[in-house]
């Protein structure tokens, strides 16, 4: 598992949501990371491992999930998963050859993310790195059944979002 991680960490190296490397931070003063001090970012199984000793995180058990809480800045070199994926997100999805992996825009970030609420076309590039570093997480149950929520949760925002949509 431990693999797992490293080998979606290394996928996910120098790319970025938008073309030629841009930085998505420019269009909203980087909104994604100014969250409520409580709130954080979900690990994937074994990712805490990478965080246990680093003075810029500390992790928050919730319903036996591991959130890790920043303080709003960090190392980008030292960006969770969860950073490096948003505001994208890879849910799997049973095939006929097995699991695959859909990536989907995270609507959690509705209301702040410009990419998300436009729906900013995302790189090629980038998706397919999240699509790969998906396949690789999704090896494991656990992080399986981590993402598998995630996507349940993102289809009933899906007719929330469309629901605001429609009163616009
Ligand atoms: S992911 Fe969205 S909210 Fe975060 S910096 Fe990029 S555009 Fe802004
Ligand atoms: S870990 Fe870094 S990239 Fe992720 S929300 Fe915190 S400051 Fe932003």
């Amino acid at each position: 598992m431990k693999d797992a991680i490293r080998d979606a960490y290394s996928i996910l190296r120098g790319v970025t949501p938008l073309p030629n490397g841009l930085d998505c931070g420019k269009l909203c003063a980087k909104r994604c990371c100014r969250g409520a001090d409580d709130e954080g970012m979900e690990l994937f199984c074994g990712e805490e491992k990478r965080f246990e000793n680093d003075p810029q995180f500390r992790i928050r058990e919730q319903d036996g999930r591991k959130i890790l809480i920043c303080g709003g800045q960090c190392d980008r070199r030292s960006r969770p998963l969860a950073c490096r994926m948003y505001p994208f997100y890879p849910v799997p999805v049973e095939t006929d050859r097995g699991i695959g992996i859909r990536v989907v825009y995270d609507l959690r970030g509705f209301a702040t993310c410009p990419i998300v609420h436009d729906r900013i076309r995302p790189d090629a590039r980038f998706v397919q790195a999240v699509r790969l570093a998906g396949a690789y997480l999704a090896r494991d149950a656990e992080n399986r059944r981590i993402m598998q929520q995630t996507g349940a949760l993102f289809d009933e925002l899906a007719s929330f979002t469309q629901a605001v949509g429609e009163t616009e």
